[in-house]
Parts: C-alpha cells; structure tokens; sequence
C-alpha cells in the first residue's frame, strides 16, 4: 500500500505535533491539574489556558531543534519515547525525573518484562508507532534559509506572546500553579523528560571518568583477637518493604508469624529512607554521607563503608545480588548474581530470595578465622507484579491482584499480593536468623534488616515509589527495619534498653556508622551518635 501526503511547511508540522502531544500525551498532567483546580466555572478558562501554553511551550522547543534533518529524527524519538512515559506516567503515577531514568536505565530486563502488559503495547503503536510512520511518510516543506529563519523568529515570537499573554491574564492562578503546585509541572509530556534527560546526563557527565577517592585508609579493628570470637553479621538489603505492613510494627494482619517468635529481634519501627528508588537509596545507605548531601556523583566517587570494612584488613564481606544489582556499592568486594539459575539453585517462575542462603555455610566455614559480612540483596517487594514475589505456600491473603496492571485491581487485591509477598520476606528473615544461630558457639553473629524504600498501594492514586522525595508520601519513606542478635553478640549489647528503640526515629544515615560500629573499627569517619548501638553496648 502506497500512502502519500501532500507536502507541508515545516513549521505547520511542528504545531501539528505540539497540539498532538498536549491532546494524547498529558492525560496524567491534566488530571492532575483537575485534582487541584478542579473544573468548575472558575477554574475551567485556566485550564484550558494551561493547555494552550503547554502547547506554545512545545512549539517553541520544537523550533529551535528542527531542522531539515533533524527534525524527521526528532519526532519520530520524541514520540515512541513519549508513548512509554505517557503509559507509565497514567498508569502508576510516576514522574519521570533524573532519578527515573537512572533507575531505569540501571533495571534488568526481567525486571522489565514484569512490566510488560497489552496496554503497554497499545499505548506504543497508538501514540508511537503510528505516528512515526506518518512523520516518516510525511513530505515537508522547506524554504530558503532566509525565509525559514523568519519564519522560525515569528513562530516562536508568536508562542512567547500566547505564553505571556495567558499568564497575565490568569494571573493569580498562574502564581499558584507555579509556587504551590510546582510538583504538576513534572506531568507534562514531552517537556519534562526531556528536560529530565538533560539534566541525567549533565549530573552524569559533568566530572568525566570516575576517580574513587579513598576513605579511612587507616581504618582498624581494635579487639583482644586471642579471646574474642569471630563477628558474623548478615546485612540484609529488602526491596520496596514499607513498615506499616509488618505484624511487628502493629500491622493488624499477621505478617510477621516467624519473626514474632524471635526474641532477640527488635523491630526498628520509625526507620526512614534515604531515597524513594533503589537507585538512590542503595548506594546512599552504605555512602558515608547522610541524606542531605548524598548525590549520585558524590556516591560514586567515594568509597563506602564495605570499602573502610575492607581496609582494616580484616572483615571478609561478600555480596549477594537477587535483585537489580548493587547499584555500585559493591564494585571493589566479591559479588555474586543470584538472579538466574546459573548460581541460585531455588528458582521457579523467578530466582528466589531464599537461594541466596544455599552454600553460605561452606562461605563462612572457610573464612572462620576472621569477621565476615554478608550483604543479602533481595528482590522482596519488587512491584508491580508483587503476585510473583513468593510461592504458593504463601499465598495466605486472598484473593490476590495477578497482574501488573495495578489501576484494573481493587486496593484489596493489590494489598493481598503485597502482603504475601511480606509473608515470604519474613520467612526469608527467619531463615537467615536460622543459618546465623547454627554459629552461635563460634562467633558473634548478627543479623540487620533494612528496606531500601516503602511503596504506595494506590494511596491517593499513587502507585510504586520513585516520586521526588519532598513530594513522596510517608508510605514510599518510611521502611521496615529489624536488627537481631546471637548469643554471643547479645553479651555485648543491653537488650532491655535496645527493645525501648522500637519507636525512635532512624534513618537510612546510621547505617554506615552502626557498621562500623559493630565490627568495633576504630576510625576518624565515625560518629558515635550516628551509630543506633552505640548508647547499649555494654563497656567492656
Ligand atoms: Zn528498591
């Protein structure tokens, strides 16, 4: 079939394509606008005001990259591109700032296929494929330099006087959208991402290859080697694990039936993230600077604190991997990849959490003769396909949300998923408590939990996590947290006084000093006060 299109000048295509974007693109924006201002007499003219400036803004973009051959390229990228965040953005309710795109550029593809659905499909030919086909097809018009320079001031010159003209007029509302309501502006498409990307590559570009600069060189155990025994400490990284559906925490539902039985485990109940994205809080938790320096730069550039462990010369450490990976934070220690059934002996549909603990024996067997970490990444709460988190023996609450598609499942169902994949992290915990207690003659062993993030469930229609953090609910911050102790470790510790910090608030910045001060290292880098054991331990 031969399609073919009369020729149009180039600038009536770019306003084709402004009005087609601020039409198909921004349903996620404009209902977040209506959430806000919603459509009553009053408000109605600014709204669609709002989309007449969105649409002279994407104009003027477009002017100044399009070219004669540039702008086929630029469309035909501008629109499959926008077909996805458009998808994800209506369905989930995310923004797609710089820490999205590092976080999905940093996903694996199994990770990906999770979120693989028809609707995805139908969003990509709909508002991707079919419309890049047109582009393609499309013969444009263009005049000689001089004119299309005039033309392009004129365009533009036009857009500027709709832009300044509507913001005059809606005055007051403007200074509210723009002050208060500065979070809307991340829902426009194609303007945001692409602003988005642009700010990614500018954070990661600016300070060209990577140099890791070394910290506590001089980093020391100080212990009696003769009489002391062995630390063991198993420092489990959970997934998208919020604290208000753990049993423990007072959740009304029973999702903690092992854990509970634990009496040397204390849940950390007002435990609060760094980031609302793996890719954030990962590397920030482990990063010797707290929250309100860390940036992703900084993260990678320094050393962390398996590195400080790793310089005293005597902490084994290996990391294992069920999730995406370690987000750099284990690029100098052993890692292993328990993602396939290469190394994880427990998969079915998906590699289980619990294969990460086949074999850890024959680990801590052979290096007895000094302390070891191990860091255990989980896959745990991963969503939106929480129904895939765990086996069938766990499907406890019923009847459950199968299928990625979070918007077409009651909060219920999507609840059920969620929590049975709790149920799995808590049999998961319980086992790695299991494992530890069998050394409970040779070493002082430990176990610390910590969730790198929570998840919204369909709270006020947000769905998974990500949201820039000042605009991120409580349920996306505020993380389970449960630190246990062996026998011999429990000498050491005052449990009474450490069971009445269930409700002090923590954060993901006391990781790094609570590590340090656990393996007892002696560094400038620590801060006591940072550190969550260091007002029970007992003196020796
Ligand atoms: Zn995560």
């Amino acid at each position: 079939m031969k399609i073919s299109f009369k020729p149009i000048p180039q600038f009536r295509l770019i306003v084709i394509m402004a009005i087609f974007f601020g039409l198909f693109s921004n349903q996620s924006f404009f209902l977040n606008v209506v959430k806000v201002y919603p459509l009553t007499i009053h408000n109605i003219f600014f709204v669609i005001s709002l989309f007449f400036i969105l649409v002279s803004f994407i104009v003027i973009i477009f002017s100044l990259f399009s070219f004669k051959y540039t702008i086929k390229p630029m469309f035909i990228i501008v629109l499959l591109i926008s077909s996805f965040t458009s998808y994800f953005m209506q369905t989930y309710n995310v923004v797609i700032d710089d820490g999205m795109i590092r976080n999905s550029l940093q996903t694996n593809l199994n990770e990906s296929l999770d979120l693989f659905s028809i609707k995805l499909v139908l969003y990509v030919i709909f508002l991707g494929v079919i419309p890049s086909i047109y582009i393609y097809k499309q013969q444009i018009e263009f005049y000689t330099f001089r004119k299309e320079f005039f033309i392009r001031l004129k365009v533009i010159a036009v857009s500027l006087a709709v832009i300044i003209v509507l913001l005059l007029s809606f005055s007051k509302f403007y200074t509210s959208f723009f002050r208060e309501h500065k979070p809307l502006r991340y829902y426009t498409n194609p303007t945001y991402w692409i602003y988005s990307i642009g700010n990614y590559i500018y954070k990661t570009s600016k300070n060209g290859p990577v140099v890791v600069k070394t910290i506590g060189e001089n980093a020391k155990i100080v212990e009696n080697e003769e009489i002391e025994p062995k630390e063991l400490v198993i420092l489990v990284v959970g997934e998208a694990a919020r604290a208000d559906r753990f049993s423990l925490n007072g959740y009304a539902r029973e999702t903690n039936p092992l854990l509970s039985k634990e009496n040397d485990l204390v849940s950390l109940q007002n435990m609060h993230s760094c980031g609302t994205s793996t890719a954030v809080s990962v590397p920030c938790m482990f990063s010797i600077f707290g929250k309100e320096d860390y940036d992703y730069d900084k993260g990678i550039s320094t050393q962390n604190v398996l590195d400080v462990l790793v310089n005293t010369g005597s902490v084994d450490i290996l990391w294992r991997d069920n999730n995406s990976d370690s987000k750099g934070v284990a690029l100098r220690v052993p890692y292993e990849d328990y993602k396939t059934p290469d190394k994880n002996t427990i998969c079915d549909t998906e590699c289980r959490d619990e294969g990460m603990l086949v074999g850890l024996d024959k680990y801590i067997d052979s290096h007895k003769s000094r302390d070891i970490l191990i860091v255990l990444h989980m896959m745990g709460n991963h969503g939106p396909a929480y129904y895939k988190r765990y086996t069938k023996e766990f499907e406890k609450f019923k009847p459950v949300c199968n299928t990625n598609q979070l918007e077409e499942c009651s909060a219920e169902t999507i609840g059920n998923a969620y929590d049975n994949a709790i149920l799995y992290t808590d049999y998961f915990l319980s086992k790695v408590i299991k494992l530890l207690k069998s050394y409970d003659k040779t070493h002082e062993a430990a176990m610390f939990y910590i969730s790198d993030h929570g998840e919204s469930l369909g709270e006020s229609g947000l769905y998974l996590h990500g949201l820039p953090y000042f605009m991120a609910p409580d349920f996306q911050t505020h993380v389970a947290s449960a630190i246990w102790f062996g026998e011999g470790m429990k000498e050491d510790i005052n449990m009474t006084k450490l069971k009445g910090y269930t409700n002090k608030y923590f954060t993901h910045d006391n990781i790094f000093h609570s590590l340090l001060g656990l393996f007892e290292v002696d560094t400038a880098l620590y801060v006591p006060e940072k550190d969550i054991l260091y007002n029970v331990k007992i003196p020796e």
